[in-house]
């Protein structure tokens, strides 16, 4: 099937990429549903061109006439913004139409003064997006087409009370457009909320990994993790490898240590300067750093052409970001390597992943690294035996600490 068939304008067709030749299956099932007018949830494996998926078809409607957004991308994170928006205007430019990102760590006026100028596509995390709403600097009441990308994780609690808000200030009737890898059962009820006798497309099973990615999970020392991290980069010789860790502190220390053992290595997290998160990921994209030690604010949706390697040194608690971290490798179409360190402490995080995943995924030993500690027992899982007693405690220490000086 080609893009033709879609049924996509002829100067969209002319606008693609040189690059883009034949559509991807998420492409070829998704934007016809999307050209009729449904709502829809569209779920296929990471790196199978979603952006284009749900990109296409608003570019396709979106009137470059009609000077009022028409069209809203909600993305989880800054970084995905970013990416969404280059992806989209190298087709929104020769086709004029007027595309503005806006989301936090930046410039608010920069993107006050784009957005005066006219905006017909907006791509935003939920923060600035609502901030702009609520001061009345922008206004949705023209825009029909909603586009949720990493649909399950705007869908979580974090992002939920936003998301209701902004859907509030855009017209009742619009068509409501989600995509994601993932959907855990337990957010599916939330999806329909949304969803107005949605469509449903599954390119691949659901929450499942990408089959081209050879994933390998030790068990370790939990002390062992920098020397194992440094070990298997070593050992393999990747040109760039992307860690993930959940602390933010962690990712820190062990972009550090790389450093001291003579990597060229960053830290990226959410308590980094915006201009500076920036600047690591470029970076990345461009080859001058080897190696990204990551909390989950890359987890979702970033792409970085052709990474051979993800290390995961420790189990993301949250399942559906294992199969997010793991597929930042092995993209349209490509091989890769995704290696989880796992101490015996994340034997219950490992087991919630090969629930959501329906696999095995069996935990090997690496014998450089014999493993010594001791799986956890049932008493120290045990909690105190007097919680109330301990709470008593400690409120009395920190009424002391506050007491004023007589
Ligand atoms: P997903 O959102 O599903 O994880 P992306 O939309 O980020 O995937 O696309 C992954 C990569 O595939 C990007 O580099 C994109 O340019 C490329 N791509 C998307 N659609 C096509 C296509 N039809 N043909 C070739 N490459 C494509
Ligand atoms: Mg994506």
């Amino acid at each position: 099937m080609s893009f033709k068939q879609l049924d996509l304008s002829p100067s969209l067709l002319a606008a693609l990429p040189d690059s883009i030749k034949l559509p991807t299956k998420i492409q070829q099932l998704a934007i016809p549903i999307a050209l009729q007018n449904h709502d829809l949830l569209a779920l296929a494996q990471t790196g199978s061109g979603k952006t284009l998926a749900f990109g296409l078809p608003l570019l396709h409607t979106i009137n470059p006439l009609l000077a009022h957004i028409q069209a809203l991308v909600i993305v989880p994170t800054r970084e995905l913004a970013t990416q969404v928006t280059t992806a989209l205007q190298a087709i929104s430019n020769p086709l004029n139409i007027k595309l503005v990102t806006l989301c936090g760590g930046t410039s608010q006026t920069q993107q006050l003064v784009r957005i005066d100028n006219g905006a017909q596509l907006i791509v935003a995390t939920p923060g600035r997006l609502l901030d702009l709403l609520q001061q009345k600097r922008l206004t949705l009441d023209q825009t029909k087409q909603l586009v949720l990308d990493e649909a399950d994780r705007l869908l979580e609690m974090g992002f939920w009370p936003e998301l209701q808000k902004i859907i509030e200030f855009i017209p009742v009737t619009h068509q409501t457009l989600l995509y994601s890898a993932t959907l855990p059962a337990a957010l599916e009820y939330k999806a329909a909320q949304i969803l107005q006798q949605p469509r449903r497309v599954e390119a691949h099973s659901i929450n499942s990994v990408v089959e081209s990615i050879e994933e390998r999970l030790y068990l370790v020392n939990k002390g062992n993790k920098a020397k194992v991290l440094l070990w298997l980069i070593e050992q393999n010789q990747w040109p760039q490898v992307l860690v993930f860790i959940s602390a933010r502190d962690s990712a820190d220390s062990f972009a550090k240590k790389l450093r001291k053992a003579g990597l060229n290595a960053s830290a990226l997290h959410g308590e980094k300067d915006q201009l500076e998160r920036q600047q690591t990921l470029k970076d990345f994209h461009h080859g001058k750093l080897q190696v990204i030690v990551a909390t989950d604010v890359l987890a979702r949706g970033i792409h970085i052409d052709a990474l051979p390697a993800v290390i995961n040194l420790d189990l993301p608690a949250n399942a559906p970001v294992y199969v997010h971290r793991v597929g930042r490798t092995a993209r349209e179409g490509q091989t890769g390597v995704a290696i989880s360190l796992v101490s015996h402490g994340e034997i219950d995080a490992l087991n919630a992943i090969r629930k959501l995943t329906a696999r095995e995924l069996p935990l090997a030993e690496i014998a450089e690294f014999p493993v010594t500690d001791k799986p956890a027992s049932g008493q120290s899982k045990r909690p105190p035996r007097d919680k109330q007693a301990n709470r008593r405690t400690a409120k009395r220490r920190n009424e002391k600490r506050f007491k004023p000086r007589s």
